[in-house]
Protein backbone atom coordinates (compact mmCIF):
# COMPACT_ATOMS: atom_id res chain seq x y z
CA UNK A 1 0.00 0.00 0.00
CA UNK A 2 1.14 3.69 -1.08
CA UNK A 3 1.64 6.34 1.55
CA UNK A 4 -1.07 9.03 0.94
CA UNK A 5 1.57 11.81 0.89
CA UNK A 6 4.26 9.81 -1.43
CA UNK A 7 1.47 8.84 -3.68
CA UNK A 8 0.30 12.77 -4.06
CA UNK A 9 3.85 14.33 -4.93
CA UNK A 10 4.02 11.37 -7.30
CA UNK A 11 0.88 12.25 -8.84
CA UNK A 12 1.67 15.54 -9.28
CA UNK A 13 5.15 15.11 -10.51
CA UNK A 14 3.65 13.04 -13.29
CA UNK A 15 1.27 15.88 -14.36
CA UNK A 16 2.21 18.50 -16.77
CA UNK A 17 0.57 22.06 -16.61
CA UNK A 18 -1.14 23.18 -19.78
CA UNK A 19 -0.12 25.67 -21.74
CA UNK A 20 -2.83 27.06 -23.26
CA UNK A 21 -3.92 30.63 -22.36
CA UNK A 22 -6.35 33.07 -23.08
CA UNK A 23 -7.24 37.04 -22.67
CA UNK A 24 -10.13 37.73 -20.76
CA UNK A 25 -11.65 41.02 -19.53
CA UNK A 26 -10.93 41.68 -15.88
CA UNK A 27 -15.30 41.55 -15.58
CA UNK A 28 -14.83 37.44 -16.74
CA UNK A 29 -11.41 36.92 -14.77
CA UNK A 30 -12.58 35.81 -11.72
CA UNK A 31 -12.16 32.55 -10.23
CA UNK A 32 -10.02 31.94 -13.43
CA UNK A 33 -5.92 31.09 -13.02
CA UNK A 34 -3.66 33.84 -13.97
CA UNK A 35 -0.98 32.59 -16.23
CA UNK A 36 1.56 35.34 -16.73
CA UNK A 37 3.10 37.39 -13.45
CA UNK A 38 1.59 41.16 -13.83
CA UNK A 39 3.84 44.01 -12.66
CA UNK A 40 3.21 47.60 -10.79
CA UNK A 41 1.55 50.33 -13.40
CA UNK A 42 1.73 53.14 -11.20
CA UNK A 43 3.22 53.62 -7.32
CA UNK A 44 0.26 53.03 -5.05
CA UNK A 45 -0.81 55.27 -3.93
CA UNK A 46 -0.15 56.98 -6.95
CA UNK A 47 0.02 60.46 -5.15
CA UNK A 48 0.54 61.25 -1.41
CA UNK A 49 -3.30 62.38 -0.08
CA UNK A 50 -4.99 62.68 3.25
CA UNK A 51 -6.02 59.14 5.12
CA UNK A 52 -8.27 61.72 6.88
CA UNK A 53 -11.36 64.73 6.84
CA UNK A 54 -9.37 67.32 8.47
CA UNK A 55 -6.94 69.92 7.86
CA UNK A 56 -3.55 70.26 5.81
CA UNK A 57 -0.83 72.65 7.59
CA UNK A 58 2.32 74.09 7.05
CA UNK A 59 4.79 75.04 10.06
CA UNK A 60 4.45 72.71 12.93
CA UNK A 61 5.78 75.59 15.50
CA UNK A 62 3.05 77.25 15.55
CA UNK A 63 -1.27 76.09 16.68
CA UNK A 64 -2.91 78.20 14.73
CA UNK A 65 -3.29 78.70 10.89
CA UNK A 66 -4.89 80.41 8.27
CA UNK A 67 -7.37 78.50 6.32
CA UNK A 68 -6.90 79.15 2.44
CA UNK A 69 -9.24 76.91 0.37
CA UNK A 70 -10.59 73.46 -0.04
CA UNK A 71 -9.29 70.11 -1.70
CA UNK A 72 -11.63 67.59 -1.97
CA UNK A 73 -10.99 63.90 -3.65
CA UNK A 74 -10.61 63.93 -6.99
CA UNK A 75 -8.99 67.74 -7.16
CA UNK A 76 -5.45 68.36 -8.65
CA UNK A 77 -3.80 69.74 -6.05
CA UNK A 78 -0.12 70.34 -8.11
CA UNK A 79 -0.77 74.55 -8.17
CA UNK A 80 -1.59 74.32 -5.00
CA UNK A 81 0.98 75.29 -2.21
CA UNK A 82 0.95 76.34 1.47
CA UNK A 83 2.99 79.02 3.14
CA UNK A 84 3.74 78.78 6.51
CA UNK A 85 0.64 79.98 8.94
CA UNK A 86 -1.57 78.66 5.99
CA UNK A 87 -4.30 75.55 5.98
CA UNK A 88 -6.49 74.07 3.91
CA UNK A 89 -9.50 72.07 4.83
CA UNK A 90 -8.85 68.26 3.20
CA UNK A 91 -10.48 65.26 2.70
CA UNK A 92 -10.11 61.60 2.68
CA UNK A 93 -8.10 60.65 -0.70
CA UNK A 94 -7.36 64.09 -1.98
CA UNK A 95 -3.93 65.33 -3.28
CA UNK A 96 -1.70 66.59 -0.70
CA UNK A 97 -0.58 70.54 -1.54
CA UNK A 98 3.05 70.87 -1.87
CA UNK A 99 4.64 72.01 1.70
CA UNK A 100 2.11 70.50 3.55
CA UNK A 101 4.12 69.37 6.79
CA UNK A 102 1.20 67.65 8.46
CA UNK A 103 -2.53 66.65 8.42
CA UNK A 104 -4.98 67.17 11.47
CA UNK A 105 -8.16 65.40 11.77
CA UNK A 106 -10.79 67.67 11.52
CA UNK A 107 -11.98 66.24 15.59
CA UNK A 108 -9.08 67.85 16.92
CA UNK A 109 -8.95 71.32 15.99
CA UNK A 110 -11.06 74.36 16.66
CA UNK A 111 -12.41 76.66 13.66
CA UNK A 112 -13.32 80.25 14.11
CA UNK A 113 -13.76 82.32 11.33
CA UNK A 114 -10.86 81.22 8.67
CA UNK A 115 -8.60 80.32 11.53
CA UNK A 116 -8.11 76.79 12.30
CA UNK A 117 -6.42 76.20 15.71
CA UNK A 118 -5.41 73.10 17.60
CA UNK A 119 -4.15 72.22 21.20
CA UNK A 120 -1.79 69.78 21.54
CA UNK A 121 1.76 69.44 18.88
CA UNK A 122 1.01 67.83 16.15
CA UNK A 123 3.79 64.95 14.67
CA UNK A 124 5.12 65.97 11.40
CA UNK A 125 3.39 63.93 8.32
CA UNK A 126 0.42 62.26 10.32
CA UNK A 127 -2.08 61.01 8.51
CA UNK A 128 -0.88 61.22 4.89
CA UNK A 129 -0.58 58.22 2.63
CA UNK A 130 2.56 58.40 0.79
CA UNK A 131 3.09 57.69 -3.29
CA UNK A 132 4.13 53.97 -3.30
CA UNK A 133 4.52 53.08 0.41
CA UNK A 134 2.16 50.13 -0.45
CA UNK A 135 3.47 49.11 -4.26
CA UNK A 136 6.26 50.59 -6.37
CA UNK A 137 6.27 50.55 -9.92
CA UNK A 138 7.87 47.78 -11.50
CA UNK A 139 7.52 45.51 -8.72
CA UNK A 140 5.43 41.99 -9.28
CA UNK A 141 1.51 43.07 -8.10
CA UNK A 142 0.21 39.57 -8.66
CA UNK A 143 1.73 36.29 -9.56
CA UNK A 144 1.01 33.93 -12.43
CA UNK A 145 -0.36 30.32 -11.68
CA UNK A 146 -2.46 32.19 -9.02
CA UNK A 147 -6.48 31.97 -9.07
CA UNK A 148 -7.52 36.01 -9.74
CA UNK A 149 -9.66 36.23 -6.23
CA UNK A 150 -12.07 39.12 -6.45
CA UNK A 151 -9.30 41.23 -4.20
CA UNK A 152 -7.34 40.39 -7.03
CA UNK A 153 -9.42 41.99 -9.33
CA UNK A 154 -10.16 45.07 -7.52
CA UNK A 155 -6.25 45.42 -7.19
CA UNK A 156 -5.71 44.73 -11.21
CA UNK A 157 -8.36 47.53 -11.83
CA UNK A 158 -6.73 49.87 -9.79
CA UNK A 159 -3.51 49.92 -11.32
CA UNK A 160 -5.76 49.67 -15.10
CA UNK A 161 -5.42 46.13 -15.72
CA UNK A 162 -8.64 46.20 -18.52
CA UNK A 163 -7.51 42.07 -19.75
CA UNK A 164 -5.52 39.45 -18.20
CA UNK A 165 -3.66 36.34 -20.07
CA UNK A 166 -5.08 33.47 -18.68
CA UNK A 167 -5.20 29.76 -18.78
CA UNK A 168 -7.77 28.23 -20.56
CA UNK A 169 -10.63 26.25 -18.84
CA UNK A 170 -10.07 22.23 -19.04
CA UNK A 171 -13.06 20.31 -20.16
CA UNK A 172 -14.09 17.84 -17.32
CA UNK A 173 -16.31 14.75 -18.10
CA UNK A 174 -17.76 12.77 -14.95
CA UNK A 175 -19.27 9.38 -15.09
CA UNK A 176 -20.31 7.30 -12.49
CA UNK A 177 -20.17 3.29 -13.34
CA UNK A 178 -22.77 0.37 -11.76
CA UNK A 179 -25.22 -1.87 -12.75
CA UNK A 180 -26.80 -0.84 -8.61
CA UNK A 181 -27.26 3.25 -9.80
CA UNK A 182 -30.08 4.96 -10.90
CA UNK A 183 -30.65 8.81 -11.97
CA UNK A 184 -33.11 10.71 -10.33
CA UNK A 185 -35.57 10.50 -12.94
CA UNK A 186 -35.87 6.51 -12.48
CA UNK A 187 -38.47 4.83 -9.95
CA UNK A 188 -36.32 2.85 -7.11
CA UNK A 189 -37.02 -0.82 -7.55
CA UNK A 190 -35.21 -3.45 -5.40
CA UNK A 191 -31.49 -3.73 -5.29
CA UNK A 192 -31.18 0.07 -6.58
CA UNK A 193 -29.85 3.21 -5.37
CA UNK A 194 -29.41 6.69 -6.65
CA UNK A 195 -26.51 7.55 -7.94
CA UNK A 196 -25.29 9.89 -5.26
CA UNK A 197 -21.30 10.07 -5.95
CA UNK A 198 -22.76 12.38 -9.79
CA UNK A 199 -24.60 14.67 -8.12
CA UNK A 200 -22.31 15.61 -5.22
CA UNK A 201 -19.34 15.80 -7.35
CA UNK A 202 -20.64 17.64 -10.45
CA UNK A 203 -21.94 20.52 -8.23
CA UNK A 204 -18.78 20.34 -6.25
CA UNK A 205 -16.58 20.78 -9.55
CA UNK A 206 -18.79 23.51 -11.39
CA UNK A 207 -17.24 25.78 -8.42
CA UNK A 208 -13.89 26.10 -10.27
CA UNK A 209 -14.75 28.73 -12.97
CA UNK A 210 -11.26 26.84 -14.57
CA UNK A 211 -13.07 23.38 -15.59
CA UNK A 212 -16.05 23.13 -17.89
CA UNK A 213 -17.46 20.15 -16.38
CA UNK A 214 -19.58 17.97 -18.48
CA UNK A 215 -22.38 15.01 -17.19
CA UNK A 216 -21.25 11.87 -18.63
CA UNK A 217 -23.95 10.13 -16.98
CA UNK A 218 -24.13 6.47 -15.72
CA UNK A 219 -22.42 3.69 -17.01
CA UNK A 220 -23.31 0.07 -16.93
CA UNK A 221 -20.78 -2.55 -15.59
CA UNK A 222 -20.04 -3.25 -19.08
CA UNK A 223 -16.99 -3.48 -20.69
CA UNK A 224 -18.24 -2.51 -24.10
CA UNK A 225 -20.13 0.29 -23.10
CA UNK A 226 -17.47 1.57 -21.22
CA UNK A 227 -15.09 1.48 -23.60
CA UNK A 228 -16.80 3.13 -26.02
CA UNK A 229 -18.14 6.05 -23.55
CA UNK A 230 -13.77 6.60 -22.34
CA UNK A 231 -12.96 6.50 -25.87
CA UNK A 232 -15.80 9.27 -27.32
CA UNK A 233 -15.56 11.36 -24.23
CA UNK A 234 -11.46 11.85 -24.44
CA UNK A 235 -11.87 13.32 -27.84
CA UNK A 236 -12.93 16.29 -26.23
CA UNK A 237 -11.92 16.35 -22.80
CA UNK A 238 -9.02 17.38 -21.19
CA UNK A 239 -9.82 14.89 -18.03
CA UNK A 240 -12.17 12.28 -17.45
CA UNK A 241 -13.55 11.85 -13.81
CA UNK A 242 -15.35 7.95 -13.34
CA UNK A 243 -16.55 6.88 -10.02
CA UNK A 244 -16.92 3.23 -9.43
CA UNK A 245 -15.21 0.18 -10.65
CA UNK A 246 -11.62 1.28 -9.60
CA UNK A 247 -11.42 -1.29 -7.14
CA UNK A 248 -10.01 -5.34 -7.58
CA UNK A 249 -14.34 -7.07 -7.90
CA UNK A 250 -14.75 -9.23 -10.82
CA UNK A 251 -17.07 -6.05 -12.54
CA UNK A 252 -14.72 -3.34 -12.44
CA UNK A 253 -14.38 -2.84 -15.93
CA UNK A 254 -12.89 0.83 -15.70
CA UNK A 255 -9.43 -0.13 -15.44
CA UNK A 256 -9.37 -2.74 -17.50
CA UNK A 257 -10.76 -0.34 -20.21
CA UNK A 258 -8.38 2.74 -19.23
CA UNK A 259 -5.33 -0.35 -19.90
CA UNK A 260 -6.30 -0.81 -22.81
CA UNK A 261 -7.18 2.83 -24.26
CA UNK A 262 -4.28 4.32 -22.51
CA UNK A 263 -2.04 3.51 -19.86
CA UNK A 264 -3.24 2.80 -16.17
CA UNK A 265 -1.23 3.51 -12.55
CA UNK A 266 -3.39 1.39 -9.90
CA UNK A 267 -2.42 2.59 -6.60
CA UNK A 268 -3.93 1.21 -2.94
CA UNK A 269 -3.63 3.81 -0.84
CA UNK A 270 -2.89 3.25 2.71
CA UNK A 271 -5.72 5.88 3.52
CA UNK A 272 -9.36 5.42 5.08
CA UNK A 273 -11.20 6.33 3.58
CA UNK A 274 -10.25 5.73 -0.07
CA UNK A 275 -8.36 2.56 -0.67
CA UNK A 276 -8.41 2.00 -4.24
CA UNK A 277 -7.87 4.75 -6.68
CA UNK A 278 -6.85 4.84 -10.33
CA UNK A 279 -5.60 7.08 -12.82
CA UNK A 280 -3.74 7.10 -16.16
CA UNK A 281 -4.26 8.61 -19.15
CA UNK A 282 -5.95 8.23 -22.75
CA UNK A 283 -3.95 9.11 -26.34
CA UNK A 284 -0.95 10.68 -23.81
CA UNK A 285 -3.57 13.91 -23.66
CA UNK A 286 -6.73 13.02 -21.44
CA UNK A 287 -6.24 12.37 -18.12
CA UNK A 288 -8.34 9.93 -16.52
CA UNK A 289 -8.74 9.23 -12.31
CA UNK A 290 -10.77 6.31 -11.30
CA UNK A 291 -12.40 6.97 -8.07
CA UNK A 292 -13.57 4.28 -5.16
CA UNK A 293 -17.73 4.01 -5.28
CA UNK A 294 -17.94 4.23 -1.87
CA UNK A 295 -19.30 7.91 -1.44
CA UNK A 296 -17.04 9.09 1.16
CA UNK A 297 -14.33 7.65 -0.39
CA UNK A 298 -14.91 9.16 -3.83
CA UNK A 299 -15.33 12.27 -1.47
CA UNK A 300 -11.88 12.15 0.24
CA UNK A 301 -9.98 11.17 -2.52
CA UNK A 302 -11.60 13.87 -5.06
CA UNK A 303 -10.32 16.51 -2.13
CA UNK A 304 -6.95 15.07 -1.14
CA UNK A 305 -5.86 13.43 -4.55
CA UNK A 306 -7.74 14.04 -7.52
CA UNK A 307 -8.29 18.08 -7.21
CA UNK A 308 -4.72 18.49 -6.57
CA UNK A 309 -3.58 17.10 -9.78
CA UNK A 310 -6.56 18.80 -11.91
CA UNK A 311 -5.19 22.20 -9.84
CA UNK A 312 -1.92 21.37 -11.38
CA UNK A 313 -3.20 20.53 -14.82
CA UNK A 314 -4.82 23.74 -15.11
CA UNK A 315 -2.48 26.30 -14.08
CA UNK A 316 -2.27 26.35 -10.61
CA UNK A 317 0.99 26.69 -8.83
CA UNK A 318 2.20 23.24 -6.74
CA UNK A 319 2.16 25.00 -3.76
CA UNK A 320 -1.54 26.16 -4.57
CA UNK A 321 -2.89 22.84 -5.88
CA UNK A 322 -1.88 20.73 -2.66
CA UNK A 323 -4.89 20.31 -0.46
CA UNK A 324 -5.00 22.99 2.20
CA UNK A 325 -4.29 22.17 5.46
CA UNK A 326 -4.46 23.66 9.18
CA UNK A 327 -4.45 22.61 12.56
CA UNK A 328 -6.36 21.89 15.38
CA UNK A 329 -6.40 20.69 18.82
CA UNK A 330 -7.87 17.32 19.18
CA UNK A 331 -11.12 17.20 21.13
CA UNK A 332 -11.17 13.50 21.66
CA UNK A 333 -8.09 11.04 22.23
CA UNK A 334 -7.19 7.55 20.42
CA UNK A 335 -4.91 5.88 22.84
CA UNK A 336 -3.90 2.76 21.05
CA UNK A 337 -4.41 3.35 17.53
CA UNK A 338 -3.90 -0.14 15.70
CA UNK A 339 -5.49 1.39 12.48
CA UNK A 340 -3.09 0.68 9.57
CA UNK A 341 -3.89 3.11 6.98
CA UNK A 342 -3.98 7.01 7.41
CA UNK A 343 -7.30 7.74 8.42
CA UNK A 344 -9.18 11.37 7.42
CA UNK A 345 -11.96 11.33 9.85
CA UNK A 346 -14.69 13.58 9.27
CA UNK A 347 -14.72 16.01 11.73
CA UNK A 348 -16.45 19.97 13.44
CA UNK A 349 -13.97 22.28 14.16
CA UNK A 350 -15.63 24.70 17.54
CA UNK A 351 -13.83 28.17 18.68
CA UNK A 352 -13.64 28.42 21.75
CA UNK A 353 -11.37 30.68 24.34
CA UNK A 354 -9.02 28.09 24.54
CA UNK A 355 -8.39 27.78 20.47
CA UNK A 356 -9.66 25.79 17.45
CA UNK A 357 -10.99 22.31 18.13
CA UNK A 358 -11.96 19.20 16.22
CA UNK A 359 -14.00 16.61 16.81
CA UNK A 360 -14.60 13.79 14.97
CA UNK A 361 -18.93 13.54 13.94
CA UNK A 362 -20.93 10.23 14.23
CA UNK A 363 -20.88 8.48 11.23
CA UNK A 364 -17.68 7.34 9.71
CA UNK A 365 -18.25 4.75 7.46
CA UNK A 366 -16.90 4.94 3.71
CA UNK A 367 -20.36 4.67 2.87
CA UNK A 368 -21.76 7.12 5.35
CA UNK A 369 -22.08 10.61 3.27
CA UNK A 370 -24.06 12.49 6.13
CA UNK A 371 -20.80 12.48 7.86
CA UNK A 372 -19.47 14.84 5.11
CA UNK A 373 -22.02 17.11 5.13
CA UNK A 374 -22.24 17.56 8.99
CA UNK A 375 -18.26 17.93 8.71
CA UNK A 376 -16.11 21.24 8.86
CA UNK A 377 -12.67 19.11 8.03
CA UNK A 378 -11.17 16.05 7.40
CA UNK A 379 -8.91 15.11 10.87
CA UNK A 380 -5.70 13.33 10.00
CA UNK A 381 -4.94 10.19 11.99
CA UNK A 382 -1.52 8.97 11.07
CA UNK A 383 -1.28 4.53 11.71
CA UNK A 384 -0.29 3.32 14.52
CA UNK A 385 -0.30 6.98 15.85
CA UNK A 386 -1.70 7.17 19.04
CA UNK A 387 -3.37 10.93 19.68
CA UNK A 388 -3.95 12.35 23.16
CA UNK A 389 -6.33 15.04 24.31
CA UNK A 390 -5.49 18.60 23.80
CA UNK A 391 -2.61 17.17 20.60
CA UNK A 392 -2.40 19.64 17.60
CA UNK A 393 -2.87 18.01 14.53
CA UNK A 394 -3.97 18.25 10.65
CA UNK A 395 -7.20 18.84 9.48
CA UNK A 396 -8.53 19.39 6.18
CA UNK A 397 -10.81 21.88 5.36
CA UNK A 398 -13.95 20.84 3.24
CA UNK A 399 -14.77 23.87 2.25
CA UNK A 400 -15.44 23.56 -2.03
CA UNK A 401 -14.46 26.98 -3.33
CA UNK A 402 -10.21 26.74 -2.36
P1 LIG B 1 -17.40 0.00 -6.38
O1 LIG B 1 -16.26 0.91 -6.15
O2 LIG B 1 -18.00 0.13 -7.73
O3 LIG B 1 -17.07 -1.41 -6.00
O4 LIG B 1 -18.54 0.46 -5.35
C1 LIG B 1 -18.35 0.43 -3.96
C2 LIG B 1 -19.65 0.81 -3.24
O5 LIG B 1 -20.01 2.14 -3.60
C3 LIG B 1 -20.83 -0.02 -3.59
O6 LIG B 1 -21.63 -0.16 -2.44
C4 LIG B 1 -21.57 0.79 -4.63
O7 LIG B 1 -22.94 0.49 -4.72
C5 LIG B 1 -21.34 2.17 -4.13
N1 LIG B 1 -21.35 3.14 -5.22
C6 LIG B 1 -20.64 3.07 -6.35
N2 LIG B 1 -20.89 4.13 -7.15
C7 LIG B 1 -21.80 4.89 -6.48
C8 LIG B 1 -22.48 6.11 -6.78
N3 LIG B 1 -22.23 6.76 -7.92
N4 LIG B 1 -23.36 6.59 -5.89
C9 LIG B 1 -23.59 5.93 -4.73
N5 LIG B 1 -22.98 4.78 -4.38
C10 LIG B 1 -22.10 4.25 -5.24
MG1 LIG C 1 -19.32 -0.88 -8.93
Amino acid sequence: MRDYYEALEELLSKTQTTHQTEDRSLEEAEGYILAEALTVNYDAPMFDNSAMDGYAVCDLNRTEWEIIGVVAAGDDVTATRLEPGQAVRIFTGAGIPANTDSVVPQENTTVTDSRVSVEQALKPSANIRRQGEELKKGDVLVSSHTVISPAAIGLLASQGYASVSCFKPLTLTLFSTGDELLSLTEPLTPGKIYDSNRPMLLSWLKHYAYLKVVNGGVLPDDYDTIKQALHQAAANADIIICSGGASVGDKDYVKQVLDELGTLEHWKLAIKPGKPFAWGNINNRCKVFLLPGNPVASYATTLLMTLPAIKYLAGLSIEKARPQKWKAQADFSIPNNKQGRRDFLRGTLSMTETGVWAAPVKGQGSHMLSGCVNADVLIEVPAHTNVEHGQWIDVYPLSHSF
